[in-house]
């Protein structure tokens, strides 16, 4: 499986008020990718999950470990240089989250689909209604995001779960204005990279099959360690 700083096991506070952070970080790593290129196929084609993971995402690592070379940044973990990103160069922001993203992107979508565990289940049915009415939102927010970003769900500091969408590399993490901050939990990429191979202009039919490859034992599992549902 993926496994780096952003996915560790983190330490959690008494009073949940910021990201959890790794209790042991060993230097920013590229991860492994937990299944083959064609695994999701028919939903995410080969040649996209080959460019994507190979060239966009070694990229943005491979540009972030050089802004951060020879500074602080190589010993601090993602989740703690993003709670004070905008005291650093753009680069950084931007890089950093494209590093961060795919990370969880990857790690929260599975060639072998299972049961929803109940634990995910019941905190989406309390904050949403329904999981119908929260797969209907977040689609919604994934497909009428304008230009490149993400759409998120995450768990929020008052621990309620919130669908939201960022521009560019910018992830929920980042204390920035006009990013609502939680926790991460489901990453979907909107940028183009990300579906036009395939799906051309018509992003919400890959939205749509987004849906058939989601590893929601991932996603629990970022439910837990976020001490904050
Ligand atoms: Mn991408």
């Amino acid at each position: 499986m993926v496994g780096t700083a952003a996915i560790a096991a983190p330490v959690l506070s008494a009073v949940a008020s910021c990201a959890p952070v790794p209790e042991k970080f060993d230097g920013h790593k590229f991860p492994e990718l937990g299944y083959s290129f064609d695994a999701l196929e028919p939903y995410i084609d080969t040649m996209t999950m080959e460019v994507h993971y190979t060239k966009h995402h070694r990229g943005y690592f491979n540009n972030f470990m050089s802004a951060a070379e020879g500074t602080e940044l190589l010993n601090m973990p993602l989740e703690q240089i993003f709670e004070s990103i905008a005291k650093y160069p753009v680069g950084v922001r931007n890089y950093g989250g494209g590093f961060s993203n795919h990370v969880l992107f990857w790690e929260n979508m599975t060639p072998e689909q299972k049961d929803i565990p109940s634990q995910i289940r019941q905190a989406i049915e309390k904050d949403f209604n329904s999981f119908d009415k929260f797969r209907e939102q977040f689609s919604i927010s994934a497909t009428t995001h304008f230009g490149s970003g993400w759409a998120w769900r995450a768990a929020g500091y008052d621990g309620k779960l919130f669908i939201t969408a960022t521009a560019n590399q910018d992830n929920p993490l980042m204390n920035i204005p006009d990013v609502k901050k939680g926790v991460p939990l489901l990453a979907l990429d909107v940028w183009e990279h990300a579906y036009y191979l395939k799906y051309q202009n018509k992003r919400a039919e890959y939205v749509d099959n987004f849906w058939n490859v989601v590893n929601w034992e991932a996603v629990n599992s970022r439910l837990t360690k976020s001490g904050l549902v």
